[in-house]
Order: C-alpha cells, then structure tokens, then sequence
C-alpha cells in the first residue's frame, strides 16, 4: 500500500473537525465521512454562531430603517461585503453584488449584460466541460437574442485547447464564458491565460468559479476576470448566497436584471432611475442572514489560510488518486495526477453502475455524489450515465480517504460476488 507522501501538518486538522458539530453525526452506524463537498460544504460553529446571532440579537431589514438594530445589520451585511470583496482581491467593495448563488449569479450577467450587449448572429464561447449552470442561462440568452454558442474543445481530461481558442475568437464573439475548476474532471482551466487572450481581442470573460474560489487563492485583479461568480454554501457559508464579482466599468454600464425596491434612485409613475452599485443588482429584501454567514465563512477560511487549505487538498488527493489508481477496476475521470487539478475526483469502479456504488458506500457512512453533476453534456463527451465523485474539503482525512478506497474495494467484491 502507498503511504500519503504529505505531512499532515498544516492546517491542524483535528482541531479543524472540532468545529463542525456535524462531523461527529454517525450515519448507518458509522462516523459520517463527508466526501461530497463539490455539492456543498459543512459549515463551522462560527458560521452558524453568526446566524444565531444575528436572529437572536439584531436582526432587522438594512439600508432603511434609522433603528439601532437595522444599522446593526446593515453595518454586518456591509461588513461581509468588504471582507468578501478583500478575500478575492476585488479593487472595490462594491464590484461585490450579493446574489443567491453561483446559478444565479451567471444568470443575471446573461439577462443584464447579456440582452443589452449580444444580438444575432453574436457569438458566446463556452467548453463542454461546463456546469449546467454555465451554459442554460447562455442557451436562454441564444433562444432570446439569437446568437450561438461555440466550445473550445477539450481533451479527455478536460484541458481547454488554447490554439484552438484563439483561433475561434472574431468579430462577433461577444464573451467568453468558463469554469475555473470543473466539478465533474476535477481540471484547472488556464483562466489566466483565456482572459489574457480574450482581451487582446476586446472580448470580455466570466470565470464560473464556484468550485475554484473555496479551494484555491483567487485574486480577481491578477486574472484581470471580468466577471467571477461563487456560491457561498460551497466555502463554509450558508445555501442562498454568492457573488457575482464584476468590473465597476461593467456593472456600470449595465441595467438591472431585477426590479422592486432597493435597487432605484427616483421611482415616478412611468420610469424610474437607477441606484449605483451595488445596490442596482441587489433589488428587494436580500439574504442578510446569508451575507453576514458567509462573512464569517470568509473569517474562518482567512484564519486559516488558503494556500494551507490548497496544500492540505492537494495532499488527500495525491494520495486518492495513488489509492484508486491501484484498485484495477477504478476508472478515474479527469487528470490522473495533482498537476492541474483539484479535489474533486470523479470515478466508475467497472461496469457497476455509480448509483450502486453510492448507495453501498452510504452504508459504510460515506458521503460521496453518483449521477451526472449537472453536466450531461460532459457526460454523454465520456460517454458514461454517470460517475461517482468524491471531494474534498479541509476537514478530510487521510484516514477517510483510506476508508473510502476500502468500502469501494469491498462493493466491488459484493458486486463480483453477487
Ligand atoms: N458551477 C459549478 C462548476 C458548480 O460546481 C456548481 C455547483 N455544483 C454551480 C456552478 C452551481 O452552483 P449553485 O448551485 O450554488 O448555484
């Protein structure tokens, strides 16, 4: 047996589980061990502390009221706001809009950028390695405005032809739209290198990066990214929070996707004016509960430290992928190595199908996702149903990874035996 190469040392992993009451839960009569991290995360006792808190001792709606309690929450909403716009390097606070999700997030850039800037016969340049999420809001914006959509193509693996994407951009191309890190091959796009090539030709880009952002540093600025959108339930924070990160200059320059209160500067009978950002793009009551547990979410990722969370990822993953590697019937999807790649890990164990291999897995307290990861398309590419997919997070243990590599050796037997 391969022996994981890392030292465990940075992050403190144990002191890490203590703060995740969940990770003590037993799941069929064993310690839950929780691989399905690219769907969403468990949250820490600071993330639910701070919802508690704010229902139990301040809750109340922001930006209106001159109560005590409204600037409360308002100054705590602001406040998550800043710390979320400084985790991922925005130049400014307000670049940072509060949406209900990654989905969401990609959804507004579409109507509100989108139908004022794509018409017919425009083309928006996507991969086929991309979430649902990434490419039903451009389908949409085609169906409506008429342009087409193109995709860089991809090898096996996942890594984006950069020859061929160059080749592919013209006149009519009126974004770029792509994952950071898919969440089905596990592969790091070169994001970097896309946006630099996009904007010697003018064209804008939005990085899907709702499974990048909790894993790794990304600093909005570096990759000069027009658009990034993330999902606060998969860093830690609570479900119906994201960001959509955009350059002022864009968002400026849009018209808001969604109408009501909040988001005017003077409303008359007829017309209204807009308000600045970010408040343009946050129209009605917002998810103030949400913001302020994501900030907290962001506090607990910055304590600490990205780049010991990445290393600690990145360690569990050699080690699976050695793992799996060494189980014969183990088909693993994506880049086999950790060069390029992240912890989501993608599998078929022979022709079993993934649902079975994760209903036994269940069994043995094992989290992990089997189906298409909202990505048929990629599915139908690998021509498989479905995959088994484990990923991980920085409460994972070497330990649970070894668990997980005996419960699949052990539904294999059950399957070769039945
Ligand atoms: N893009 C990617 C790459 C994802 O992994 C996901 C979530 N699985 C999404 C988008 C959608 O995120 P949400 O459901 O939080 O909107």
């Amino acid at each position: 047996m391969t022996t994981n190469r890392y030292a465990e040392t940075a992050p403190d992993v144990e002191s890490i589980r203590a703060d995740f009451p969940i990770l003590r839960t037993q799941v069929n009569d064993s310690p839950l061990v929780y691989l399905d991290n690219a769907a969403t995360t468990q949250k820490p006792r600071p993330v639910i502390e701070a919802l508690t808190r704010y229902y139990e001792t301040y809750n109340a709606n922001i930006h209106r009221g001159l109560h005590t309690l409204s600037e409360q929450a308002t100054a705590e909403y602001e406040s998550a706001r800043d710390r979320t716009a400084a985790f991922i390097n925005a130049a400014q606070s307000h670049e940072v809009i509060f949406t209900k999700g990654t989905t969401d997030a990609i959804n507004l850039v579409a109507r509100a950028w989108g139908d004022s800037n794509v018409t017919s016969g425009d083309e928006i340049i996507l991969t086929e390695i991309e979430h649902h999420s990434n490419l039903v809001p451009w389908q949409m914006l085609a169906h409506r405005r008429g342009e087409q959509l193109r995709f860089i193509p991809t090898d096996p693996e996942g890594h984006v032809d950069l020859v061929e994407f160059e080749k592919m951009l013209g006149k009519r191309t009126r974004i770029v739209a792509i994952t950071h890190m898919s969440n089905v091959l596990g592969v790091i796009t070169p994001v970097a290198e896309l946006i630099r090539i996009a904007h010697a030709n003018g064209i804008p880009v939005l990085v899907d990066a709702a499974q990048s952002v909790p894993h790794m540093r990304v600093d909005v600025q570096e990759l000069d990214a027009d658009f990034v959108a993330f999902s606060g339930h998969k860093m830690l924070g609570p479900t119906g929070i994201g960001i959509l990160y955009g350059k002022e200059s864009i968002l400026n320059a849009m018209d808001p996707f969604i109408g009501g209160g909040s988001m005017i500067r003077v409303v008359e009978l007829h017309e209204s004016s807009w308000a600045g950002l970010p408040e343009r793009f946050e129209g009605g009551t917002p998810n103030i509960a949400g913001a302020i547990g994501l900030g907290a979410a962001v506090d607990y990722i910055n304590q600490i430290g990205i780049n010991n969370i990445t290393a600690h990822e990145m360690s569990l993953t050699d080690y699976a992928l050695q793992q799996l590697h060494d189980l014969d019937s183990v088909r693993i999807f994506g880049p086999p190595d950790t060069a390029n790649r992240g912890g989501v890990i993608s599998f078929a164990v022979g022709e079993i199908h993934p649902h079975d291999i994760g209903t036994l897995l269940d069994t043995d307290g094992i989290a992990v996702r089997a189906g298409h990861h909202c990505a048929q398309p990629l599915m139908r590419k690998l021509e498989v149903p479905a995959t088994v997919r484990a990923s991980i997070y920085l409460y994972n243990t070497t330990d649970e990874i070894a668990q997980l590599v005996a419960s699949i050796s052990r539904a294999k037997e059950f399957f070769d035996g039945a």
